[in-house]
């Protein structure tokens, strides 16, 4: 058989760095201001740090403005919606992301909610979700727009083919298996209530593993020559490892994500990218 093609998410997000920073920099020659992100951080949750400094690291290398929020754990609802309400009648803020998962006693839904869509460069408000799934212009949210962004750099068909999405999260799955519908696949969302999640599997061209459950799709559940996307983000001991069992798989991929260096650098790529279209659109 051929052998396993990479798909490599660093080297394809470098790339879309690369253009977002150069169209800054003709922003910043021809005096036209530069695209802002605000942050906001509720607490001291360490993963959501780690993820914060990055996507604050990678705003500053293509050279937008990033405007960092850090809330104290005990910020009450009220007082995180009038931060959004601020932001979203700030000028030189193109694009609010509010770090998620939020302190147990707020209302996340009704968070989100307050940004304003045209500012939502995260995808997960209502009106964006709602033209994702009506497949009107919306804001796609990060991570599936950064999957099918890698999926198409590579040439990966689509059309035609069966894919199986495990999970159904707001954030990845629900969203992945609507832009993979819209690209003519045919799709199947597994979750935690499916019986015989193999089945189905076994049966896919393309598989999208966002599960949360470290090394869950083995190399036995899956089809020889299928296109293996590997969402998950599980933090053991060893280090970092994905939702798929990368060695037992990687011979019977014909493309597979490594983690890290797939999904995860695409999301943040993403993220710039949604951002540089919020700021373009406020010309229009
Ligand atoms: P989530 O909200 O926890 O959702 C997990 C989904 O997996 C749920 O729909 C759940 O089913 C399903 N599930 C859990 N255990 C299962 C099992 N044993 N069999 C079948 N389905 C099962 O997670 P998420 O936010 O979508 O994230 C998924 C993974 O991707 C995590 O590891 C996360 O860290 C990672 N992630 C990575 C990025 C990135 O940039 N690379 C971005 C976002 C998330 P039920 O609905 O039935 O409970």
């Amino acid at each position: 058989m051929e052998r396993t093609g990479i798909l490599n998410g660093r080297e394809c997000s470098l790339r879309v760095r690369e253009e977002i920073k150069r169209e800054v920099e003709e922003l910043k020659g021809a005096g036209q201001g530069i695209p802002g992100l605000a942050v906001v951080l509720v607490g001291d949750d360490p993963a959501s740090r780690v993820y914060v400094g990055q996507k604050e690291k990678a705003c500053g290398e293509v050279g937008f403005r990033s405007l960092l929020y850090r809330l104290p754990e005990e910020t009450t609802q009220e007082e995180l919606m009038d931060l959004v309400e601020e932001l979203n009648g700030k000028g030189e803020v193109h694009g609010i992301l509010v770090q998620l998962p939020l302190p147990g006693h707020m209302d996340s839904e009704a968070v989100l909610e307050a940004i304003s869509p045209a500012k939502d460069v995260d995808g997960f408000h209502p009106v964006n979700m709602g033209h994702l799934v009506t497949g009107l212009p919306c804001t796609e949210p990060c991570t599936p727009k950064g999957i099918m962004y890698l999926l198409e750099s590579y040439g990966i068909e689509m059309e035609g083919k069966k894919a199986v999405v495990l999970g159904r999260s707001n954030i990845v799955g629900k969203p992945i298996a609507h832009m993979l519908l819209s690209r003519n696949a045919t799709v199947t969302i597994c979750h935690s209530r499916t019986p015989d999640i193999v089945s189905y599997t076994r049966e896919a061209d393309i598989v999208i593993a966002a599960v949360g459950r470290p090394r869950f799709l083995t190399s036995e559940m899956v089809k020889e020559g299928s296109v293996i996307v590997d969402v998950g983000i599980n933090r053991l001991e060893e280090g970092l490892v994905g939702d798929v069992d990368f060695e037992g798989v990687k011979d019977k991929a014909s493309w597979i994500t490594p983690v890290p260096g797939g999904v995860g650098p695409m999301t943040i790529a993403m993220l710039l990218f949604n951002t540089m279209e919020a700021f373009r659109k406020t010309f229009e």
